[in-house]
């Protein structure tokens, strides 16, 4: 079976979405297809405890109203199969479709960083909790400590709060000056400055880390480097989250160039590739407002509409310098590269310990001796723990990408040749 879009848009997170309504009064015909059941993408992501503020209801309504818009859930890319051809799988079907451009919006996915302990039950990352606690886990009257950097770890903690836990610590890496300075800075971004004050929470230690999740069977406390001590909290639930790492997985496979971990674009939002453009969290970590402005600026391009995209340059100036200042202050402490002990698993799906992979030269080299990143995440959270441990670069994925039926990688001998 095949399948024709003009544009193609792979995620519908605050990127994608902004990308097909920028693109849709064009009239072409748009396929936005997302590996979730509903439009939002990680930060509106919906669910029995889910929360959506309106801006997400309103775009939601919006993309459903449009007849030139298609909207593909809960529907994964397996493999190229062709120039501009795409293998995809969704519950019932795999299928080949053809597009004449394509906007990546991938976004990111957390950066975890192996600690003693963190492969206990109860030890989550700090977004990763807050997509169960939406998608319907309990954690009422629970204990929970959240560590690592970034405003992520508030939006956790409040999420967690409001869906009945009890918060006993939240401890961020940066050190209080970073923190005080980044908060100097946010009067330039009133919108910003506002949600801060619904986030604060008076469990917040700045210049503290996780050392240890302690239990035997699941967690049951944690050992903490609270500016300049160390503390034992118990605890149901440890969160942890150092910062985002973009998903450039399928841009890479595509034959996007990288620029440091995110994949390189132009003004236009345009990646190395002809046709191929790329917006929010895959192009680097800015929040969701930048996500949505870079989203338009690769809708309204890819459609031709340059002049309109144009316009949007000063305004993803202005959430470009929110990132940046966000990024400086929350860059992870070198001493966090020291977590892991040589017996510290870093691939947990293949069960490879930190020593097994210390010493070599390269992630190549590395997983042909420990089948590190072998397993069923393929490398998704090892690959980026061992980039920032190690400073190996990733290598690109080859497919399948995810895994898929027999009867859908069938679908690639049905493909005519171009
Ligand atoms: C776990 C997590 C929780 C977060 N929570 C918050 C929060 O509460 N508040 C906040 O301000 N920021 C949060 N962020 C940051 C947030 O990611 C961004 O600010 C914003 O959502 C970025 O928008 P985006 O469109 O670039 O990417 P995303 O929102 O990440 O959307 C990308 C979408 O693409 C889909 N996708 C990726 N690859 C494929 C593929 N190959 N095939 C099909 N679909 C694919 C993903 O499933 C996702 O739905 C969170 C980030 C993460 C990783």
């Amino acid at each position: 079976m095949s399948d024709y879009a003009d544009l193609l848009i792979i995620g519908a997170g605050p990127a994608g979405m902004a990308a097909a309504l920028a693109a849709a009064p064009s009239g072409a015909r748009i396929v936005l297809l997302d590996d979730n059941p509903l439009p939002g993408g990680q930060i509106w992501r919906d669910g029995p405890q889910a929360k959506l503020p309106a801006q997400a209801r309103q775009m939601r309504e919006q993309l459903l109203g449009l007849s030139n818009v298609r909207h593909h859930a809960d529907t994964r890319v397996i493999a190229q199969a062709g120039p501009k051809q795409l293998l995809l799988e969704d519950a019932e079907r795999g299928w080949v479709m053809t597009y004449e451009t394509l906007i990546l919006c991938t976004g990111a996915r957390e950066l975890l960083l192996p600690f003693p302990g963190w492969t206990l039950p109860g030890v989550t990352g700090a977004g990763g909790l807050q997509a169960l606690i939406k998608g319907g886990l309990p954690v009422s009257g629970e204990r929970l400590v959240i560590a690592g950097s970034g405003p992520l770890l508030l939006a956790s903690a409040t999420t967690a709060r409001s869906n009945g836990a009890r918060i006993v610590r939240i401890a961020e890496q940066a050190s209080r000056g970073a923190v005080a300075g980044f908060a100097a800075q946010l009067p330039r971004w009133p919108h910003k400055l506002l949600q801060s004050f619904g986030l604060f929470d008076h469990h917040y230690r700045t210049g503290s880390h996780v050392l240890e999740a302690l239990g035997s069977d699941r967690l049951e406390g944690v050992r903490l480097h609270q500016q300049g001590k160390v503390v034992e909290l118990a605890c149901e639930r440890l969160a942890v989250g150092f910062g985002l790492i973009p998903n450039t997985q399928l841009g890479q496979a595509l034959g996007c160039a990288l620029s440091g971990t995110a994949l390189a674009v132009d003004a236009w939002q345009a990646s190395s590739l002809a046709d191929h453009y790329a917006a929010g969290e895959c192009t680097g970590f800015g929040g969701s407002e930048l996500a949505l402005v870079e989203g338009a600026i690769a809708g309204l391009a890819a459609v031709g509409e340059r002049d309109a995209a144009q316009r949007l340059w000063p305004q993803r100036a202005r959430w470009q310098g929110f990132a940046d200042t966000l990024n400086h202050a929350f860059a992870i402490a070198p001493a966090l590269k020291q977590l892991a002990k040589p017996d510290t698993l870093v691939c947990r799906c293949e069960d490879v310990a930190f020593q097994a992979l210390a010493g070599h030269a390269d992630w190549r080299a590395a997983k042909l001796a420990s089948r590190c990143g072998m397993g069923a995440c393929q490398g998704r959270v090892c690959g980026g723990a061992a980039q920032h441990l190690f400073g190996w670069t990733p290598p690109v994925p080859r497919p399948p990408f995810s895994p898929a039926r027999i009867e859908t990688l069938l679908c690639l001998d049905d493909t005519p040749p171009l």
